[in-house]
């Protein structure tokens, strides 16, 4: 596909998907902090199982940078049992939290203060912190236009032919950012914000990894022109 239509596509997959199931009004969480600690839980996992963990951190009165910061590691890890891979998820809070509280003086603000490229090199130099989390925590907690790629984007881009399968994180990302560039709203934050969640919200209800639902799929109309060889080999309609 050429760059025009590319961007066409892309542009008019919001639209479908907006149309279909409203704004998002994501991420889901009550503070900034609140939005961080859930984008390192959510790693490989549902979201169900992360609101019981961030419920826990609630109860307990810990979910602020310093309280979470002072607990012991084994009671972090129990509290957060319910996300799943606890006790590697409970490190790569604590590394999260180092640099909130040791560094940033315990202010998100201090945290994503500057430029993107600036604030996203800080968070990518945590361990356990890799491209989809730190975009994640950029976009929804800093505001910072920094579009996420998940493997239901790859999934659905590939499937219409706007991206290669193999394409990088990097590569796919810039890819969105550059097609994505002219916002129905004025509001480049608001659509980046919300673009990914009407991904999500396709591939959970839809784009499944075997069998996709295309019938009912929102995405559907934009399937058509795409090579019917790699659609029929694939289960797509
Ligand atoms: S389910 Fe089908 S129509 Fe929907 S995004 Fe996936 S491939 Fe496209």
């Amino acid at each position: 596909m050429s760059n025009r239509s590319i961007e066409w596509a892309l542009n008019e997959a919001y639209t479908l998907m907006r149309e279909h199931y409203g704004h998002q009004h994501w991420w889901p969480g009550e503070t900034a902090f609140e939005v961080c600690v859930g984008a390192v839980l959510t790693q490989n996992t549902n979201w169900g199982n992360v609101e019981r963990a961030i419920h826990n951190l609630k109860a307990a009165g810990v979910l602020s940078p310093v309280a979470l910061y002072g607990l012991p590691l084994d009671r972090l890890s129990a509290l957060i049992r319910p996300a799943g891979y606890f006790n590697v998820k409970a490190v790569r809070l604590r590394n999260f939290l180092r640099l909130v509280v040791e560094e940033c003086g315990g202010s998100l603000e201090s945290l994503f203060a500057g430029g993107t490229c600036d604030a996203r090199t800080r968070l990518l130099a945590i361990s356990g912190i890799g491209p989809e989390t730190a975009d994640s925590m950029l976009l929804y907690a800093g505001h910072h236009a920094s579009f996420v790629v998940d493997a239901y984007t790859r999934r659905i881009f590939h499937r219409h032919g706007w991206c290669p399968e193999e394409i990088s994180y990097e590569g796919l990302q810039e890819l969105c950012a550059g097609h994505l560039r002219i916002p129905p709203n004025g509001d480049l934050l608001d659509y980046w914000q919300d673009y990914h969640a009407q991904l999500v919200s396709v591939g959970k209800d839809h784009c499944r990894s075997r069998q996709p639902r295309c019938d009912q799929c929102p995405l559907r109309p934009l399937l058509h022109g795409k090579k019917s060889g790699i659609a029929s080999s694939r289960g797509l309609c």
